[in-house]
């Protein structure tokens, strides 16, 4: 079945003080309006039926993805899942974010899907939030007060629910240099290829000899958030690298979990996922980072 939009005015910002300035004027009867993955099928479906859309995609300068001289990796919100797998300067940053990039979707929605979109809609299985809580990123938001830096880890509130302000505009994603020789890794379950996910895991460690100097594991899907798993992050690290601490660092990940019953299959099935993708993404990081000879012998 076809289904149509509703009608709806839209506006096309120069700027993102202008984007700013037009949210802050229409209020909850505007959204912004990047590539409209999502946010056409929710109008097409009227979950949501914002009066006002406001075009961000001819803002220039948000497009670009670039190094800055600490080593940041700058992504702008714009930025498409294709533009950032296809980016020089992402692999060197994380094969995580690189590896969510081409999973994301379908090739029509990796070429007009963006990151700033992704994140900006909230979703409990947003594809790019693993890998970039692992990375320790932070969000650029410019507003009416002018910008401000905000962690990821304090963006997601609850599903469709974030800490951006009402007339707030991501414009950037900083991803600050990765702890030295980690490795990192980015595992997801879904029943199509291109659905999203039932469950992901990021996944990056880095070593200190045989111990595990570093090691951060992220969880999408399986709560009303993306998350850091904390408690299964401190089973492993500091401590010498075992198969039985990876199994039991899989195990707490998986209580951490608070998984739903929904259409893309049950709390339990999706705990069990969260146990198999977090002991084999360990198992993954911690090989190439130099540690698990023990673990897999
Ligand atoms: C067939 C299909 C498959 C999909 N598969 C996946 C998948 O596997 N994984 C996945 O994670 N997603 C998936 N999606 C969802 C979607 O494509 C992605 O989340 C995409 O990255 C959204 O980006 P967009 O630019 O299209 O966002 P839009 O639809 O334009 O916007 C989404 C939301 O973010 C807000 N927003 C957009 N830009 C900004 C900004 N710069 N600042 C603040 N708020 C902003 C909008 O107001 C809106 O509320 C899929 C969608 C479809 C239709």
């Amino acid at each position: 079945m076809l289904l149509g939009l509703p009608d709806f005015e839209i506006l096309f910002p120069a700027s993102v003080g202008e984007a700013s300035a037009m949210l802050a004027e229409h209020g909850i009867e505007a959204k912004l309006l990047a590539g409209g993955s999502d946010l056409l099928i929710a109008m097409k479906h009227k979950k949501k039926l914002p009066r006002v859309l406001i075009n961000i995609k001819r803002i220039p300068g948000l497009k670009d993805i670039k190094t800055d001289a600490d080593g940041t990796l700058v992504i702008g919100a714009l930025a498409t899942s294709a533009d950032i797998a296809a980016a020089p300067d992402v692999p060197e940053a994380s094969s995580a974010l690189r590896q969510a990039a081409e999973v994301l979707g379908t090739t029509q929605i990796r070429n007009i899907g963006t990151i700033g979109g992704n994140l900006g809609n909230a979703s409990p299985s947003a594809e790019f939030a693993p890998p970039l809580l692992c990375l320790d990123a932070g969000l650029t938001c410019a507003g009416p007060d002018g910008e401000r830096f905000l962690p990821l880890d304090q963006f997601f509130l609850g599903p469709g629910r974030s800490a951006l302000g009402p007339a707030e505009v991501i414009t950037e994603i900083r991803v600050p240099p990765p702890p030295a020789g980690a490795a990192d890794t980015y595992v997801k379950h879904s029943l199509r290829r291109m659905d999203v996910a039932m469950a992901s895991a990021a996944i990056l460690a880095a070593m200190d000899g045989e111990r595990a100097a570093t090691v951060r594991i992220a969880l999408g899907a399986v709560a009303p958030t993306p998350f850091r798993a904390l408690k299964a992050e401190a089973v492993l690290s500091g401590h010498p690298v075992t198969e039985q601490l990876i199994a039991a660092a899989a195990e707490a990940a998986t209580d951490e979990s608070t998984p739903i019953d929904d259409i893309r299959g049950y709390a339990g099935y999706r705990r069990g996922v969260v146990r198999d993708l977090v002991a084999a993404g360990l198992r993954q990081v911690l090989a190439a980072a130099g540690g698990n000879e023990k673990a897999s012998a």
